[in-house]
């Protein structure tokens, strides 16, 4: 073995390590959201900050570095297989960012978004924006702080974009957003105002007994693919998933009597993610070939699963039979059609969580264009629920009443996640646009659906978008996927089509 074939032995063998304790705190983190008594919460801080300053300690080990400079210098760099030249530029690349983050500002970051969520709690609950403003303001310029530091060569912006997208610049999404944006608006006032609705009491006067939903919705999550020996599902407050190695996938959901929506859905999206973690390579676990392209990829596989697969007509048409049978009392008279036609109301609302597929992406839109003129300075951030209420009123003719349904909803500025908006909207474009490439290249997908296969879909998005990993970035992967660059209007067409002939538009 050459002297570079070994420093590329070791450095993945640390890099495997990293994974394995970043894996342990993953566990640690999962126990927490769904099964840590309420009142071990202060020793559980106690082990999570440890571990994370392990974990941390691990990534910046400084012969780690050294491995990474002799690789970025040596044969295997420019001569390697493709995974080898990805894990060296990709190693280094994470590595060096890690390494600019002054140990202060680390430590800083951590305590003060600790405080502040704290903060944002008592804040929301209050709906006091002057209690939370403070920490906003603090957050804001310690981010800036770390813009600086990680990324030097970029706009401060994407500077932490790069944190949750790799490669994504924001002069490169802003415009797709505002395409978008200009023919969402449009549809979403005509939806409120059209006297033709869909009817969804269905979905909202009956009890789906809890019971039956859980067996329910691990069926269908079995059915698009899921692999239970390879993963579990349990309840949570704020669903997620998350992966504690390379066969250990765990998805969460929440159970609303009244809802069947709320546990279906949030199953058929966090299981979208998780089939993405489960066809990653495991031999590259942990590793760049081996880990998600970006925050904007992963979402685009847990919309795809959701709203492109799981309300389409051809999805009901196979799924309404086990509907029936699971929940006999609440779907006796209805129908397929009924049940399709009740999950397809278009309606603006305060609360992004609880937005549907059509107006949820103004809701993204607009804290992208706020996050970053805050920023970049153009907006103060005592200016924000102000800016907040009249972009609200724009796009969708509402006045938020208070500001906890308005600029206070999210925790994602209280806990430091700037940048991280636009990955949730990407998601949706890039979706919108696979699923009409492999509807393009995979023939009738609705006959599929309807006799309940998805092995066929699910086959082109391991080769076509898991396999790579994270060796091409998202616009590319994407493009090399479709054939076809990067657009906006595909999610545009796509919502336009499934949602205006039921509001008769
Ligand atoms: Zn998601």
């Amino acid at each position: 073995m050459t002297a570079d074939a070994q420093t590329f032995t070791a450095a993945r063998a640390h890099a495997r390590r990293s994974a394995v304790l970043a894996t342990i705190d993953a566990l640690v983190g999962w126990d927490e959201r769904t099964k840590m008594p309420l009142r071990a919460g202060g020793w559980r801080a106690e082990q999570a900050a440890e571990l994370a300053a392990i974990v941390h300690r691990h990534r910046t080990d400084p012969h780690q570095g050294e491995r990474l400079a002799a690789l970025a210098a040596g044969p295997l760099a420019a001569g390697g297989s493709p995974e080898e030249q990805a894990t060296i530029r990709l190693l280094k690349h994470d590595f060096d960012k890690q390494a600019r983050r002054p140990p202060r500002l680390v430590e800083e970051l951590a305590r003060t978004t600790v405080e502040a969520q704290q903060a944002w709690v008592t804040a929301r609950a209050a709906s006091s924006w002057s209690d939370l403003e403070p920490w906003i303001e603090r957050v804001f310029a310690l981010k800036r702080e770390q813009a600086a530091c990680q990324r030097p060569d970029l706009d401060p912006y994407d500077a932490l974009l790069d944190d949750y997208e790799p490669g994504g610049r924001w002069r490169a999404i802003a415009p797709r957003f505002a395409e978008l944006r200009e023919r969402i608006v449009p549809l979403v006032q005509a939806c409120a105002a059209a006297t033709r609705r869909p009817d969804d009491r269905l979905l909202t006067e009956r009890p789906f007994p809890i019971a039956a939903q859980r067996a329910f919705v691990r069926e269908v999550a079995a059915r698009i693919g899921f692999d239970f020996d390879r993963g579990r599902l349990d309840s949570t407050d704020h669903p997620f998933c998350t992966s504690l190695g390379p066969d250990d996938c765990r998805i969460t959901t929440r159970w609303d009597e009244r809802f069947l929506p709320t546990a279906l859905y949030g199953v058929l999206h966090e299981a979208g993610h998780g089939l993405y973690d489960q066809g990653l390579r495991p031999e590259w676990y942990g590793l760049p070939p081996g880990e998600a392209a970006s925050l904007g990829i992963h979402e685009s596989q847990s919309r795809l699963w959701e709203n492109l697969v799981g309300r389409s007509r051809s999805f009901w048409e196979w799924c309404f039979p086990l509907a029936k049978q699971a929940f006999p009392g609440a779907l006796a008279d209805a129908s397929a059609d009924r049940l399709h036609q009740a999950l397809l109301v278009v309606r603006p609302s305060f609360i992004r969580v609880e937005a549907d597929e059509v107006t949820y992406n103004l809701h993204i839109m607009l804290r992208f264009d706020l996050e970053r003129a805050v920023l970049q300075g153009e907006l103060p951030v005592a200016d924000l629920p102000a800016a907040w209420d009249q972009r609200f009123q724009q796009d969708f003719g509402l006045r938020p009443p208070n500001a906890a349904a308005g600029v206070l909803q999210d925790i994602h500025w209280s806990a430091g996640l700037i940048g991280y908006f636009p990955t949730y909207t990407l998601g949706n474009l890039y979706a919108a646009q696979l699923m009409e490439a492999a509807g393009r290249r995979l023939g009738d997908l609705d006959g599929q659906f309807a006799a309940g296969d998805f092995a066929s879909l699910l086959g082109w998005l391991r080769s076509e978008i898991h396999a790579a990993g994270r060796m091409l970035e998202s616009d590319p992967l994407v493009e090399r996927a479709t054939g076809l660059p990067v657009s906006a209007d595909w999610l545009a067409a796509s919502l336009r089509r499934r949602y205006g002939p039921a509001h008769g538009l």
